[in-house]
């Protein structure tokens, strides 16, 4: 069978890549699972955020809000932003950073504000008075439905005429007289294009094409959810995340979701979460709150995936024709999909970036893997 493009891998990188993509022509994404967002996509903390990330990551954050706030019609029937707030807090040792994080911020989230220590604790009332020194609001951050997202996605790529095969590993891929050709246990497939949203699979999946890798890197990052607080509501909470970013913790269905934040290089792997990263979400939540962690009620880890310089790879590779990277989502991949799935199509069928994309600043260098290339 053959189609426009062949997307591999159905996370929330594939699945935005083939939703604009099928815009262009036809799409078949290829997953390996037997569930499209097993991995990273399914294991998030489904936050939005405009004051996380580089200016890169921040400008298509922004841009996606956009869609967020005002999907296609029909895209889904909820609607896919929920106001949350982030809390940044700081000890009074951090000042510098508390205050460069500031200002970088408010070049993205104008409506960022600094609040008291008094009206920090008014907002989550078991931060340590002793351990509190400064703290900002982001106000417009928001929670995202992740599943609505990425079902949206795949609901618009079914109803362009794409398709979704999944328990569909390759066993093969090479280029031939101008096509990828893909081999897989459900059948062969081939598309003049080819795109890698494998997410920590990403290099692995280029090794098999026979393109070099450019260096994606898996890292682990845990994620516990305990019970609140006895006597206290928590649904109103902001996200509560520290200026080191070594723990954060926020509302989840009247419990806290907590995590220390942590980036543990591995392989590409179904990665759990370990007893040593669950002692230290306990030890770091302790010492800047009252929180008592008595029992764990779920617990999971998953793998955020890193470009050498923490930025998306968007777009052809310079070398192999006809080969696309989507990668290195990193902490960032629910929060870009939309504006990385928009500039994907464009880079890949050789237009200019979508004009709301280039007027927050954005070049196609910031985004191509050439980037990367020139410094191997
Ligand atoms: C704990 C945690 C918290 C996070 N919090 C946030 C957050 O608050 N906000 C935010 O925006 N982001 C967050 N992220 C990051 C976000 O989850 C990821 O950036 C995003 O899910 C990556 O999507 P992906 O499609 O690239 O990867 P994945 O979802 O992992 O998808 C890749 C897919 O490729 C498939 N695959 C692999 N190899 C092959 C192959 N050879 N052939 C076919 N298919 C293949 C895999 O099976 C998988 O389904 C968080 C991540 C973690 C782990």
């Amino acid at each position: 069978m053959t189609v426009d493009f062949l997307v591999l891998g159905a996370g929330m990188a594939g699945a935005a890549a083939g939703y604009f993509l099928s815009e262009r022509g036809r799409v078949l994404i290829l997953e390996r699972e037997d569930t499209p967002g097993y991995h990273s996509t399914g294991r998030s903390a489904a936050l939005y955020t405009e004051t996380y990330g580089n200016e890169t990551i921040r400008a298509l954050t922004s841009a996606s809000g956009r869609f967020f706030r005002a999907p296609p019609q029909g895209f889904a029937e909820v609607p896919l932003l929920k106001p949350r707030g982030v809390l940044m807090v700081a000890p009074a040792a951090e000042e510098a950073r508390f205050e460069a994080a500031f200002e970088l911020g408010r070049r993205f989230a104008p409506g960022l504000r600094r609040l008291s220590r008094a009206e920090a604790l008014a907002l989550c009332p078991v931060l340590r008075e002793d351990w509190l020194g400064h703290a900002f609001l982001e106000p417009e951050a928001m929670d995202m439905d992740v599943h609505a997202i990425h079902h949206g996605f795949l609901a618009g790529i079914r109803a362009r005429g794409g398709r979704l095969l999944t328990a569909a590993a390759p066993h093969a891929i090479a280029r031939a007289a101008g096509l990828w050709q893909v081999h897989t246990a459900q059948g062969s497939f081939a598309a003049p294009v080819l795109v890698d949203a494998a997410g920590a699979w990403a290099d692995e999946v280029a090794a098999a094409a026979g393109v070099a890798p450019i260096g994606i890197a898996p890292m682990r990052r845990t994620v516990l959810i305990v019970g609140a607080p006895r006597g206290l509501g928590v649904d109103a909470w902001p996200m509560v995340v520290d200026i080191a970013e070594s723990f954060y913790f926020k509302p989840e269905s009247g419990r806290l979701l907590i995590s220390p934040a942590d980036e543990t290089p591995l392989p590409p792997q179904d990665v759990q979460p370990e007893e040593i990263d669950i002692a230290l979400a306990v030890e770091r939540i302790a010492t800047a709150t009252r929180l008592e962690i008595r029992r764990i009620e779920r617990k999971w880890a998953g793998l955020r995936s890193f470009a050498p310089d923490r930025t998306l790879v968007i777009g052809p590779d310079p070398w192999a024709p006809g080969f696309v990277w989507m990668a290195g989502q990193g902490g960032y991949g629910i929060k870009t999909a939309p504006a990385a799935g928009a500039a994907l199509a464009a880079l890949a069928c050789g237009e200019a970036l979508p004009a709301e994309l280039s007027a927050l600043g954005l070049a196609p260098a910031q985004l191509l893997p050439d980037r990367l290339r020139a410094a191997q």
